[in-house]
């Protein structure tokens, strides 16, 4: 199974990030608090978030530096970012926009429609999330009963195999070094040999790639995997 996706909370306000913490593991996400860019910037390395909830008044640089420096790495150079607003700074909203936030929040928030508004961007990024079967390019996988096709025809995976390609289908084109595929796919608690990840996503490609077919899985030179539709 696929983990549930990690929302990486960026609050210098411990009541508002313990409320968010609360309310978005009653959802099913796992969360990730950071109280200011540079927590914010740590966290994301440890393990890259699927979408992240960025305060706009931090201390030390503000939400909008923040919102620049993650848009310039590989880990969250596209991981949606929804940003929490003062009412009436219209200014801040167009430059969060502009720098590359998708969405924004304006406090106060009721927790209802920051819930509604992130579950609208997760269906829009992980739209594999609330389907029991995952489309991606020409490539089918029924969660339910474990099936994997491609072009029709069915493909025998070993679990972690089909686990790496789940996790892949649920972020279509972005690549993951081979420590994140091992937190994701093995679980951060576990020591495997990185190397493992090689092997494994050897054994994916064999699997996928018939005759002449494409090779669906892209190797990024010293970055890691990505899955192209
Ligand atoms: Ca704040």
């Amino acid at each position: 199974m696929a983990q549930n996706p990690l929302v990486l909370v960026v609050e210098d306000e411990a009541a508002i990030a313990d409320l968010l913490k609360y309310n978005l593991e009653k959802e099913g996400y796992r969360v990730a608090v950071a109280s200011d860019g540079d927590e914010a910037l740590m966290a994301a390395d440890e393990n890259a978030p699927d979408l992240i909830v960025l305060d706009w008044m931090l201390p030390k640089a503000p939400g909008i530096e923040v919102c620049r420096r993650l848009r310039a790495r590989q880990n969250t150079r596209n991981t949606p970012i929804v940003m929490l607003t003062a009412r009436g700074e219209e200014s801040d909203l167009i430059r969060g926009l502009d720098m590359g936030a998708d969405d924004y929040i304006t406090k106060p928030f009721s927790m209802s429609e920051l819930l509604a508004r992130l579950r609208a961007v997760m269906r829009r990024i992980r739209p594999g999330l609330a389907d029991d079967k995952i489309v991606c390019g020409d490539i089918v996988m029924d969660r339910v009963s474990h099936r994997v096709r491609r072009s029709g025809r069915d493909i025998h995976l070993g679990p972690t195999e089909f686990r790496i390609l789940d996790h892949f289908m649920q972020h279509p084109g972005r690549v993951f070094s081979r420590e994140q595929l091992l937190d994701a796919v093995w679980g951060s608690d576990v020591y495997v040999e990185v190397r493992t990840v090689d092997v494994h996503i050897g054994r994916l490609r064999k699997a996928l790639v018939e005759g002449d077919e494409s090779d669906p899985i892209r190797t990024v030179r010293s970055a890691g995997y990505a899955l192209d539709a």
